[in-house]
């Protein structure tokens, strides 16, 4: 389908209008538009899983090419006459109704509004690294851990935490190199150590200097004292940023954790704002594709619930 412009975004009042156009946004858009609500759906366009060519472990799509799976899913949504804008959210503005600022200056009115942004991964900053993100430097072995079993790993370490990922990938293959980088061998605990011991994990001490990639294939991993390790898939540990500027400046109730900082939700994703849910990688940076469909939909339906009530309740007023 054809992703249109607001035709006339300052008059536009929409029940719904969904931020974020990934599979939180469009699950919860579709069930928003099969229960015969107007919603408009803006999406950026920049979903977390791009870089990868296949999505796992969403069972009846694994392996589909995760452009593929957002292109049916619109298709999905434009069926119920769901709306849909590749624009950016700048602003939302709290009244009655809330009021929608899109980068390209549309406006659009609602009455309820679901954040589902996602997040942003921030790579470690070694020299190839956010390069090859997604192809053959990875971060989760749910994702990408079959496809690249019992080949030579190495796990770049961003901190100590960094163990927990070398022993969990050391799952897909026995040949596994844990390279600390700027970690120092005293940061790790000594349960850590005797773990990766029995995991076969070889810890590497020393700080990395680049990636060494050849015909467009990673083939190892250099030291800064020019050694290299004959490696073809690394996993790193990028920072997530989750994209919770908007749901901040709405005054919703956040809360900080190691991984990013996330709005409060209940288990619908019902934020502390009345008004305003948020579903997928917004509210938690490890929502995989699965859980964040989930999420959407978990809030469209508490949505179409609350405008149901909303609008009984007026008619018993009125
Ligand atoms: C390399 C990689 C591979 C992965 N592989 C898998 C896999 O195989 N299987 C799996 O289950 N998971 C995988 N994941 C995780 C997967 O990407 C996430 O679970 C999924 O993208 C979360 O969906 P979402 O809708 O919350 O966010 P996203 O898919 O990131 O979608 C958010 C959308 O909101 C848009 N947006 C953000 N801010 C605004 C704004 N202000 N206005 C308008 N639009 C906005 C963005 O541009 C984006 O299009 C992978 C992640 C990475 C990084």
């Amino acid at each position: 389908m054809t992703e249109q412009d607001l035709n006339e975004p300052s008059d536009s009042r929409y029940d719904v209008v969904v931020v974020g156009g990934g599979a939180a946004g469009l699950s919860a858009a579709l069930v928003l538009g099969r229960a015969r609500h107007r919603t408009l759906v803006v999406d950026a366009g920049e979903p977390r899983n791009a870089p990868s060519a296949h999505m796992q472990g969403y069972l009846s799509r694994d392996g589909m090419p995760p452009a593929e799976f957002l292109a049916t899913g619109r298709e999905e949504v434009a069926r119920y006459g769901v709306e849909l804008v590749r624009d950016r959210v700048t602003d939302v503005a709290r009244g009655g109704d809330f009021t929608v600022t899109l980068e390209r200056g549309g406006r659009a009115r609602a009455r309820r509004i679901v954040v589902a942004t996602g997040l942003k991964d921030e790579m470690p900053d070694v020299p190839g690294v956010a390069e090859r993100f997604g192809r053959d430097v990875l971060h989760c072995p749910f994702c990408h851990g079959w496809e690249v079993r019992d080949e030579p790993f190495g796990v770049l370490a961003s901190s100590a935490a960094g163990v927990h990922q070398a022993l969990m990938v050391s799952r897909w293959s026995k040949d596994v190199r844990f390279f600390l980088h700027r970690v120092a061998e005293e940061e790790l605990a000594d349960l850590d150590l005797r773990r990766l011991a029995a995991a076969g994990v070889d810890v590497v001490p020393g700080e990395v200097a680049g990636l060494v990639v050849e015909d467009d294939r990673l083939t190892g991993v250099r030291m800064a004292d020019g050694t290299v390790h004959s490696r073809s898939v690394v996993f790193a540990a990028p920072r997530p940023v989750p994209r919770t500027g908007l749901l901040e400046r709405l005054g919703a109730e956040m809360d900080r954790t190691p991984f990013g900082t996330y709005p409060v939700v209940d288990g619908n994703g019902l934020t502390s704002v009345p008004g305003v849910w948020a579903a997928g990688n917004a509210i938690g940076f490890s929502e995989q594709v699965v859980h964040a469909a989930s999420g959407g939909y978990r809030a469209a339906t508490a949505i179409v619930g609350d405008l149901r009530m909303a609008d009984l309740d007026a008619a018993l007023d009125g």
